[in-house]
């Protein structure tokens, strides 16, 4: 559960941003003043800090400015008036956003959401190329999924992927695939040729069509 501290003195406020976070499974701890913020911040360390800037005490752009000694915490504004937005972004408080009232609970939920999400860093993404082989753990994916090759599957395409365009014999991929290639047959690499583009077929038309016959001659990858 994200915990949120919201400082805000105006109660009615305050309520129903509340009740937004609350029903949003957020853990919400309200203070009324710029001091009980800051002590509630060094205290608990909260994931989140939703201030207002018109404050009792003293501003929350003094409070940010304290926070942002000690902790990088995504921070929202809430602003009444369109000189405390320059203020925001005249001083380069670090602050995350601002919303402006009056606002809808919602809108600050889904803004304090989309803040949280940039935070994250990103997750490492699978290569999302048509057919990409890491060499290093024998595996090949197509359009990021990793197929599920047998050894002679993934002979065949790895060759191919050496070098894709050029054109292969059977022979000659008989030669790269097979341990025993006097054992097998033509036919052989016909068949395993049909089942590698029913795999990729499963990922992406494209992909399988990327394994071109050239009649009389043999097969080649054509990326
Ligand atoms: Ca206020």
């Amino acid at each position: 559960m994200l915990s949120i501290l919201v400082v805000e003195d105006e109660s009615a406020i305050a309520d129903t941003l509340i009740y937004a976070l609350e029903t949003e499974k957020f853990e919400v701890t309200h203070v009324s003043t710029a001091a009980d913020g800051l002590e509630h911040f060094q205290s608990h360390d909260p994931d989140f800090a939703v201030l207002d800037i018109g404050l009792p005490d003293y501003t929350g752009l003094d409070l940010c400015r304290r926070i942002r000694e000690v902790s990088n915490v995504p921070i929202l504004f809430l602003t009444a008036r369109d000189s405390e937005i320059d203020q925001i972004l005249g001083l380069e408080l670090g602050a995350d956003d601002y919303v402006t009232k009056p606002f809808s609970p919602r809108a600050v939920v889904a803004r304090i959401r989309a803040i949280l999400r940039r935070g994250k860093p990103e997750e490492p993404k699978a290569p999302t190329a048509l057919l990409h082989h890491a060499t290093d753990t024998m595996s090949i994916t197509c359009c990021g999924n990793l197929l599920d090759l047998t050894a002679h599957e993934y002979k065949l395409l790895a060759t191919f992927l050496e070098k894709p365009g050029r054109v292969f014999t059977r022979d000659q991929l008989l030669e790269k695939a097979w341990d025993d290639p006097g054992s097998a047959m033509d036919r052989t690499i016909d068949a395993h040729i049909k089942s590698l583009r029913a795999k990729l077929r499963q990922h992406s038309e494209d992909a399988a069509e990327t394994i071109q016959t050239r009649r009389g001659l043999g097969y080649a990858l054509v990326l």
